[in-house]
């Protein structure tokens, strides 16, 4: 499945609207329903309003399907050193992936890492930590 994800988000990368950055950034996801999204950063004048494309994919992604977990992910930046998903997106990704979600980082070229999520984002805070 990582293949067929590291496709898709180069594809989603072309679609990014990055003009302040000029890093073109893509992400694909597959839910564990199967179902398949992804997305490109989508920046903006105003900096803070910026999403990045493993955010993008996963709005898509819960707006269509509530409760679904994240099952894998990749994201592809133009970067020589693969750019894994930042803090922000770690913490959103913390609310809809499992601790054994796929993720993958890579460049143009390949896939360069590889890890789980509770690998990439161990004592994450969770909606378990708001339980009563
Ligand atoms: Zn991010």
């Amino acid at each position: 499945m990582k293949n067929d994800l590291y496709k898709k988000a180069l594809d989603a990368r072309l679609k990014a609207h990055a003009p302040y950055s000029g890093h073109q950034i893509g992400a694909a996801l597959v839910l564990e329903n199967g179902q398949v999204f992804t997305g490109g950063n989508i920046e903006n004048a105003s900096y803070g309003a910026t999403v990045c494309a493993e955010r993008v994919a996963i709005w898509k992604a819960m707006s269509e399907f509530p409760g679904q977990k994240i099952k894998e992910i990749v994201v592809v930046s133009d970067a020589p050193k693969a750019w894994p998903p930042c803090g922000l997106c770690r913490q959103v990704m913390a609310e809809f992936a499992k601790a054994d979600t796929q993720v993958h980082a890579g460049n143009l070229q390949t896939l360069q890492k590889s890890m789980t999520f509770s690998e990439l984002f161990p004592d994450a805070f969770t909606p378990e930590h708001l339980d009563k």
